[in-house]
């Protein structure tokens, strides 16, 4: 019998992990307003009684689901390959082998999905869809076991995978990776009785402090640098005890960071500590794992009918800022399985006096978050008290800032909570673009009463001259003299005016998946290049 997988113990809280998205259920019915098929992936419509809920619940009912009774196996790739149809498909993510048969009917990517993978290793094409996904804890009650360990393989093969792993001395790393990443950063230390800093030279200029998070939990010491596409990870088990709050600065034109810990008694320091996984890595972002860290839900007020501003604090020992226009993911335990789903940061108002600063530091992260009666995820944050624990991950996002910086017409397009993404870039472009002429807002919702922010909304539009906003209702009441309906040409057109022939234009757009892929298809038929548009997507 092979000892349990390491997955399951790697995944205590806050540690770096790969979730379980939530294919949500037979989500989302073939007419649902909430079909989302990021990646270009579609999802089918599940039977009744197969949603992931009711996957959860049958893993729980202690049926056998590998057909080995609960013994585990050692697989080779001889008979990994036999397994490759319907009713005896057996998959292997990430080292282990799941019989994923009982599975397919819950699959919401479909029994064709899986089957593409079937008897065979299914990692990649798992993380083409969801990186985030924790098949791991999903299928945990369909592991067969683990892949016998291949023989060893040539020199270079070895190499070139210790690479990947973080695990060569740095120039090495420096070698393989200065060919398409960015120029190798590095880190060093110095101390004095009370104080260690830490320095990570970047050698970029565009490094602020949303390119960093850092970590302390437990024996764990770990700085995340986002440059470019590229995650550079210093990970160490610290050599002495430090002081819950540390500071973090940037030199920006040379791309410098300082991390400064205060020591817990002031002891000369032989050695920083000892390296742990990945440290000193320098890894193309899409194949690190998110890392999370278990944040205190401090308030939740009601915002419209179904929609709540939610504010978490950070703990006090880590640093974390969600750049504009990036997400982060939420991760519950509902029914055993952790649940992961990707939310978009806000501020805590549009308009600064509309409310009291009562929380104004950057320890606090704020959520828009609609809750679906029937949903998977929101209905357990709802159910959240003050001072229960949520975990979040780190940033993630395709917008980059560098798209609005000399912009002169800023075009917004939102639906629903795709509202949210649209927030921080809004204010951004209000407070830090000198070159801005006007920002407008056109806000889908189905009726008046889910409007977000309505009021702050109209009070930004008096106050700025360059924000103007338009609600478009596709529900409305037959007394709502205002504009009507889904997403069309004499909508955009008309929106879409520019304030100079040759003004530099974005277009931002986010909202449900079919009204995003319509607008992205009308704004192209109105010429707009692919450089003017920004979609949100997963
Ligand atoms: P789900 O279980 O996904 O269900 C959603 C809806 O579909 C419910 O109405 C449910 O009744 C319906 N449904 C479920 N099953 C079926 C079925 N079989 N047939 C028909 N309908 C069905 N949301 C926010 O509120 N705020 C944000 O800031 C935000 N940011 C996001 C950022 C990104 C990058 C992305 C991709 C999404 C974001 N979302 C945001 C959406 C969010 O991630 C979730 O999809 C949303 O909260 C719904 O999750 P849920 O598990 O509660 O509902
Ligand atoms: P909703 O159902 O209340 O619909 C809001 C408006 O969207 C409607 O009034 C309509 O104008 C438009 N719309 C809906 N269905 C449409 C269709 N089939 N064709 C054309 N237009 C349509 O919206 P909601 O429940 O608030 O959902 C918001 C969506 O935005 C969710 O799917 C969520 O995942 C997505 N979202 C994405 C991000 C991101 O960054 N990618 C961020 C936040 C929200």
């Amino acid at each position: 019998m092979l000892p349990l997988p390491a997955v399951d113990s790697r995944r205590g809280a806050g540690q770096g992990s790969r979730m379980l998205n939530v294919p949500s259920q037979s989500f989302p019915g073939p007419s649902s307003q909430q079909r989302v098929a990021s990646g270009g992936r579609s999802k089918v419509p599940l039977k009744q009684g197969r949603s992931l809920m009711d996957w959860i619940r049958l893993t729980k009912s202690g049926k056998d689901l590998t057909g080995l009774k609960g013994r585990l196996i050692e697989v080779t790739e001889e008979e990994l390959k036999k397994h490759n149809k319907k009713d005896d498909c057996w998959i292997c993510i990430r080292g282990f082998v799941y019989n994923v048969s009982p599975y397919m009917e819950y699959h919401p990517g479909g029994e064709e999905e899986l089957m593409r993978a079937a008897g065979s290793d299914g990692t990649d094409l798992f993380d083409q869809v969801h990186r985030w996904v924790n098949y791991e804890s999903m299928l945990k009650e369909c592991l067969v076991g683990r892949m016998a360990i291949k023989p060893a393989l040539p020199k270079d093969y070895r190499e070139e995978k210790k690479v990947l792993n973080g695990m060569l001395p740095k120039s090495q790393v420096t070698d393989t990776l200065a060919r398409e990443g960015p120029s190798s950063p590095s880190y060093d230390w110095f101390q004095t009785d009370s104080l260690v800093t830490i320095v990570v030279y970047t050698k970029q200029k565009d490094i602020n402090l949303g390119s960093i998070t850092v970590d302390h939990q437990g024996d764990s010491f770990r700085v995340e640098t986002i440059i470019k596409d590229y995650s550079y990870l210093i990970h160490i088990g610290l050599s002495h005890e430090i002081q819950e709050d540390f500071s973090v600065q940037v030199v920006e034109n040379v791309g410098k960071i300082e991390i400064v810990l205060k020591k817990k008694e002031s002891t000369t320091w032989k050695s920083l500590g000892c390296p742990l996984e990945n440290h000193n890595s320098l890894l193309p972002k899409k194949d690190t794992d998110l890392y999370y860290r278990k944040c205190q839900l401090i308030s939740k007020e009601d915002v419209t009918h179904d929609t709540k501003l939610f504010s978490v604090m950070l703990p006090p020992s880590t640093h974390l800022q969600v750049p504009v226009g990036q997400h982060v993911y939420l991760k519950l335990t509902i029914a055993g399985t952790e649940i992961v789903k990707p939310y978009t940061p806000v501020s805590d108002s549009l308009v600064p006096e509309f409310k009291e600063p009562v929380l104004p530091n950057s320890k606090y992260i704020y959520f828009l978050i609609k809750i679906y009666p029937a949903g998977l995820f929101t209905p357990e944050l709802d159910l959240l008290q003050i001072g229960d624990y949520v975990s979040v991950s780190n940033p993630e996002g395709s917008f980059k800032i560098s798209q609005v910086q000399e912009m002169e017409d800023l075009f917004l397009l939102a639906a629903g909570t795709g509202f949210t993404p649209m927030v921080k870039v809004l204010h951004y472009a209000l407070t830090d673009i000198p070159s801005l002429r006007k920002v407008k807002l056109m806000f889908f919702n189905k009726t008046e009463d889910d409007i977000i922010w309505r009021s702050q909304l109209e009070k930004l539009a008096l106050k700025d001259k360059r924000f103007d906003v338009e609600f478009v209702l596709s529900a409305p009441p037959s007394e709502w003299s205002g504009k009507q309906g889904y997403i069309s040409p004499a909508l955009l057109s008309e929106f879409l005016k520019k304030s100079l022939e040759k003004s530099k234009v974005l277009i931002c757009i986010c909202g449900p998946t079919p009204f995003t892929e319509q607008g992205m298809k009308l704004l192209h038929d109105l010429n707009f290049s692919k450089d003017e548009i920004h979609s949100f997507t997963a």
